[in-house]
């Protein structure tokens, strides 16, 4: 079987009756089974998507099916799923079963989707290669030693490969993004607000957005039409009108893009990259449009926000995982668990990884009294900064384009551990051009560029105002011929 790559061909086979949902989803479950050394599903729900696809079908039959008829999904280990395990690729998590679904999940489910299981991605969504999960990282397709970006590295892979036609992720500093860049595939993170985050597993909350990734901008735009818009839930969730993004279309003159100088210009950028960019922005001058170099000024200060404020808002988030409510405790027989602190403290100790463990410190050091002006109030002050400068941008652009990341894949092991000399840093720069979305709350979609002359993947980012996303996918689309 050729994996479908847009739902359109599926909807057109589904229509000649040349197949149905039930031998569609029979086809993604030899292909999963086929491709398990990548190790991209944490868990597969073989039987209910069988279920699900024949109850679909009798729909399509009886005319009385929904939008999303025939698409067969993935959702990311942090999204709850009524009744199905959520385990944030964590090990805190152990025998949790969610109680409730995701108001995004559930306007898929309202709409037909097939869901044929639950995603590996990085502990809590904090990573960029998918090897802080307790399952075990996940493998990019096109090279199985490389890894697939992260923290939504199994939705990526999982779309790269065929193994569904379309993902839900989370982005909370480029986890959409940046493993679709990897991985040759479409991200797109919506607006701040854009999407509910009820159910979605906390992060950073006022950075977390939920994204779809797909073969397609088209499909990307469809599953954000469907998921988006107010709820009674989410507090935070806007109550703008959503727009049909799907039909969308860019405004009737040229458009005035900027680019980010050092995207094309820093050594930082891998060579492959900064020649694929250049070719972008020269074709797009080229078709009639101002495409014009900008420095944010604020550049080296993305990162250190980003950390600041989302291991702060991680380390409050994070508390709740005690071993008492949730999932894994340490075993009570262990004599040094015999009161409660010591319950506390071990069972986080051994639930968390390392890397969780990292930002929780991180965090609760950002928030401590003697520091909290230092560095918690401090970085709000520079996030304030960042927006204004991005808004300003924005009074002269339609559109802040760079590449998605300054590599594109690397290896297994690469960055980690003693290979980056113990330095995470090395990992965290891996999200330079994608934070700066988070950071100030707008929309921004990752679209495949070609690729290095190794085969490996490269991605075009493009970011627009809040609420913009018709226009992102407008020129999404054009540029990817669509
Ligand atoms: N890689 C970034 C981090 O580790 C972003 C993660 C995300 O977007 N969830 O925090």
């Amino acid at each position: 079987m050729t994996p479908y790559r847009s739902f359109s061909a599926v909807q057109a086979d589904l229509k000649s009756g040349s197949i149905t949902c039930r031998q569609l989803v029979e086809q993604y479950l030899t292909r999963i089974e086929d491709h398990k050394s990548l190790n991209v599903f944490t868990e597969i729900y073989a039987d209910e998507a069988r279920q699900q696809a024949d109850a679909v079908d009798q729909k399509l039959t009886a005319g009385t099916a929904g939008k999303l008829a025939g698409m067969v999904i993935g959702i990311k280990d942090v999204l709850s799923y009524s009744g199905h395990g959520v385990r944030a690729g964590s090990r805190i998590l152990e025998n949790f079963t969610a109680q409730f679904t995701a108001t995004a999940v559930q306007r898929l489910l309202n709409e037909d989707v097939i869901i044929i299981g639950r995603q590996n991605c990085d502990e809590f969504a904090m990573g960029s290669s998918n090897e802080n999960s307790a399952f075990g990282p996940v493998r990019n397709a096109v090279d199985p030693d490389r890894v697939p970006g992260g923290s939504s590295g199994g939705s990526a892979v999982a779309v790269q490969a065929g193994l569904c036609l379309a993902s839900i992720g989370s982005d909370t500093g480029g986890s959409v993004r940046q493993p679709a860049a990897f991985c040759g595939v479409v991200g797109l993170k919506p607006t701040y607000g854009r999407i509910s985050r009820w159910g979605l597993i906390a992060y950073a909350s006022s950075f977390d957005c939920i994204g779809p990734i797909a073969n397609t901008a088209d499909d990307a735009a469809l599953l954000l039409e469907i998921m988006a818009g107010a709820d009674e839930f989410d507090s935070t969730v806007s109550s703008n009108s959503v727009d049909t993004y799907t039909t969308a279309h860019l405004p009737d003159r040229p458009l005035r893009i900027a680019y980010l100088r050092d995207g094309v210009e820093s050594e930082g950028v891998d060579q492959s990259i900064r020649e694929a960019t250049l070719n972008r922005i020269q074709a797009l001058q080229k078709a009639g449009h101002t495409v014009e170099p900008i420095d944010l000024t604020l550049l080296k200060y993305l990162l250190p926000t980003y950390y600041i404020l989302t291991t702060a808002e991680a380390s409050s988030n994070l508390s709740r995982f005690d071993g008492v409510r949730y999932g894994y405790r340490s075993m009570p027989t262990n004599t040094s668990t015999s009161d409660l602190l010591s319950l506390y403290k071990k069972s986080r100790t051994e639930g968390f990884g390392a890397e969780v463990r990292r930002r929780i410190l991180l965090g609760t050091f950002a928030l401590s009294a003697s520091y909290y002006d230092a560095y918690y109030t401090k970085a709000q002050q520079v996030r304030r900064l960042i927006r204004q400068e991005t808004e300003r941008l924005f009074e002269k652009y339609d559109f802040l384009l760079s590449p998605t990341t300054p590599t594109p894949a690397f290896r297994l092991g690469e960055k980690t551990g003693r290979n980056s000399g113990e330095d995470p840093l090395q990992m965290y720069l891996a999200d330079i051009f994608t934070v700066q979305a988070n950071v100030v709350g707008y929309p921004a979609i990752s679209i495949p560029n070609g690729t290095d002359a190794n085969g490996l993947p490269i991605g075009l980012q493009l970011m627009a105002p809040p609420f913009a996303e018709g226009n992102l996918v407008a020129l999404a689309k054009s540029l990817q011929g669509e």
